[in-house]
């Protein structure tokens, strides 16, 4: 490694700031004690914030010794309705929520390298930190540009990172263009006409014709999208009947689309409402599809790929600056960020996962996962670097 902006001064700092809001983990807009905890950390380094965009937001304002640039650095900031199964002294106290996808880690990283700005702005322009609320669907990052988030702090391009389980520390991953997938909720429902289940011939049974469309729905990826392009389709939710003896009326299927690029998106919703449409009809049945949007994909503009990419190999060396992993089909709300600003968004090692480790013990969104407090100085230090390479 080369270049550490933030060393063990600083570190411990930020480890025991990454204890405290692991202890204190809350849900999607219910963010306050954090809110509270990253405020009184920022006003007490003198820096300039403003609170209450996206009701617990706070955007921390470092002003350089010149004019230049204005730039966003964008952390989530809140918890998942999960029971922490770890027995550290850092476990959530917090009944019921748990810091399982590491926005502890992210705004504590955001915090140190906030702070250091503070302290060493030697640079030309402006950085605008964003602590931003309700990433786990709660669409944090929508109700803050809604809420005119660049009207308020216009910024020529804003970053985000999230930690990456599986990946060793000390490794970035950098995406050029598709990063992350776009997120729908698939609500399917099948009429027909219930009855006794002694008796069929009398009934439109909306369970078989819901497990036929279930069935050719998994027929779309592999027949009708190319096969160089990304979707998938899973059902999760299979909603009917209430007794052995009686066919029901009705069977409600949900489901989750994921894609990257919008004519996918939209060819495969044009399938699965002719699937769903046409099997219903050639059985008897009515049917009913909706696909609401939850998250867009995140797609970074080339060239801040690039540059956070530069930054990146002057924190870990460019061997550790991985360009060629493929995206994920999951989604993020920064999304929403990067369809009102051009930026960029990537992925910070958080370690490989050992092979004795639990079961997912090491993987986001796991019962047993655990930010990496090794890789605070390296995230912090890649903010520290990105700001200075664009702001110079
Ligand atoms: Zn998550
Ligand atoms: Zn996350």
């Amino acid at each position: 490694m080369s270049t550490i902006a933030i060393k063990s001064d600083l570190h411990e700092l930020m480890v025991s700031w990454r204890h405290h809001l692991h202890k204190h983990p809350e849900l999607s807009f219910k963010e306050e004690i954090t809110s509270d905890y990253i405020a009184s950390v920022l006003q007490s380094h003198d820096i300039e914030i403003h609170r209450g965009l996206a009701v617990t937001g706070i955007i921390a304002t470092i002003h350089g010794k010149k004019e230049g640039q204005v730039i966003g650095l964008r952390a989530d900031m809140d918890a998942l309705p999960i029971q922490e199964k770890n027995n550290f002294s850092h476990k959530s106290t917090h009944e019921g929520k748990m810091h399982a996808c590491g926005h502890d880690g992210h705004s504590t990283m955001l915090l140190g390298a906030a702070i250091y700005l503070k302290e060493h702005n030697d640079f030309s322009g402006t950085v605008h930190c964003i602590f931003q609320p309700a990433e786990e669907g709660g669409g944090g990052g929508r109700v803050m540009v809604e809420e005119g988030i660049f009207e308020k702090f216009p910024c020529q391009a804003v970053y985000g990172m999230h930690n990456w389980p599986g990946m060793a520390e000390g490794q970035f991953a950098v995406h050029d263009t598709a990063v992350m997938a776009a997120n729908e909720t698939l609500k399917i429902t099948v009429t027909g006409k219930g009855g006794h289940a002694a008796m069929p011939e009398q009934c439109i049974d909306p369970i078989v014709v819901g497990a036929q469309i279930i069935t050719a729905l998994q027929s779309i990826v592999s027949r009708s999208v190319a096969p160089l392009k990304s979707a998938v389709i899973s059902i999760t939710i299979v909603d009917a009947g209430f007794v052995s003896n009686v066919i029901p009326n009705e069977m409600n299927l949900t489901g989750s689309l994921r894609y990257f690029s919008t004519e996918v998106g939209d060819e495969v919703k044009g399938k699965i409402k002719g699937i769903v449409e046409g099997i219903s009809q050639s059985m008897g049945a009515t049917a009913t599809f909706k696909s609401i949007p939850n998250y867009p994909a995140t797609i970074n503009t080339p060239k801040h790929a690039e540059i956070c990419a530069n930054a990146a190999a002057m924190v870990v060396g460019k061997d550790n600056v991985h360009r060629n992993e493929l995206p994920s089909m999951g989604s993020e709300d920064f999304s929403f960020l990067l369809n009102a600003s051009e930026g960029a968004y990537i992925w910070i090692g958080n370690g490989l996962v050992p092979e004795n480790s639990p079961e997912g013990g090491c993987m986001l969104h796991n019962t047993q996962y655990d930010f990496n407090d090794e890789i605070l100085p390296i995230g912090g230090s890649y903010w520290v670097q990105l700001v200075q390479n664009i702001l110079k």
